[in-house]
């Protein structure tokens, strides 16, 4: 039998499919793909920066701002008090690697924040609040716990990671990068990471005073007040519900046997 070459038919390299839905589905495909590993070399980037030493942590961010602070004049009683009252309560930590700096926002909204390098952040709101100085070294108490557990590096968004990760490479510190309070704060903590922090706070308190009374007051006035109204939602809506830590701190005085009367101090302002 005589072998007959035949010519293929016209076009047959060429799918049925029409040429522009198969150049989205391959568009499609590709992005897919490069989002994927994005995400995966931001989570790898997320872990590998928790095991960054606090201390190079504390060198890359000394003399950081966020770009978005509005802070108040250095010459501000509460400020100067309040950076005393940080000060001491950090002394109960000894191995603290952090030189922990504090800073007054000058918005009514209530809020306190811990930030990359040991910034502590608390709103002018936050301080009307406060009735005594045992409730603010509560507070305060508390956001050295977040240090301690390093829940701040686990809270950082996307973009504070990218460019954390690339200032920790090249050596830079990170004060040009722009990086605001907001970026940091965007994830909030895990009950867990609260309560530990609580726990911590409240051991700091116990230390400094001998005793935890009104350590928690705040958060019982909170708690009964049935509107608690705008000055407050900020700090409502990155930390648990007033009334579930109050009856947790409660537990923890009891469980380690805690005092829970004593003098309370009155604020210095
Ligand atoms: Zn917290």
């Amino acid at each position: 039998m005589k072998f007959i070459p035949k010519k293929p038919r016209e076009g047959i390299n060429v799918s049925d499919e029409h040429p522009l839905v198969e150049a989205g589905t391959l568009i499609v495909g590709l992005t897919a793909i490069f989002v994927a590993i994005a995400l995966l070399l931001v989570f790898v980037i997320e872990i590998a920066l928790y095991f960054v030493p606090a201390k190079t942590e504390a060198n890359l961010f000394s003399g950081w701002m966020p770009e978005d602070l509005v802070t108040v004049s250095p010459a501000d009683e509460r400020l100067n008090q309040t950076q005393l009252l940080v000060n001491r309560l950090a002394a109960h930590w000894a191995e603290a690697p952090y030189e922990f700096r504090l800073e007054i926002d000058d918005s009514d909204i209530a809020n306190a924040m811990a930030l990359p390098g040991g910034l502590i952040i608390v709103t002018q709101g936050l301080l009307d609040q406060v009735e005594s100085e045992n409730e603010l070294a509560f507070v305060l108490g508390h956001e050295l716990g977040h240090f301690r557990n390093r829940d701040h590096l686990r809270a950082l968004g996307r973009g504070v990671v990218i460019s954390l990760f690339f200032a920790v490479i090249t050596g830079n510190d990170v004060a040009g990068l722009g990086i605001k309070a907001t970026d940091i704060t965007l994830r909030g903590f895990s009950r867990e990471q609260e309560s530990k922090a609580d726990e911590f706070g409240l051991a700091v308190v116990r230390s400094e005073y001998g005793h935890v009374n009104q350590a928690s007051r705040l958060f019982e006035r909170w708690a009964s007040e049935t509107d608690n109204g705008l000055a407050i939602t900020a700090y409502l809506s990155t930390h648990p519900q007033p009334g579930d830590r109050v009856e947790n701190l409660r537990f923890i005085a009891v469980r380690d046997g805690w005092r829970t009367d004593g003098q309370v101090t009155p604020l210095s302002w």
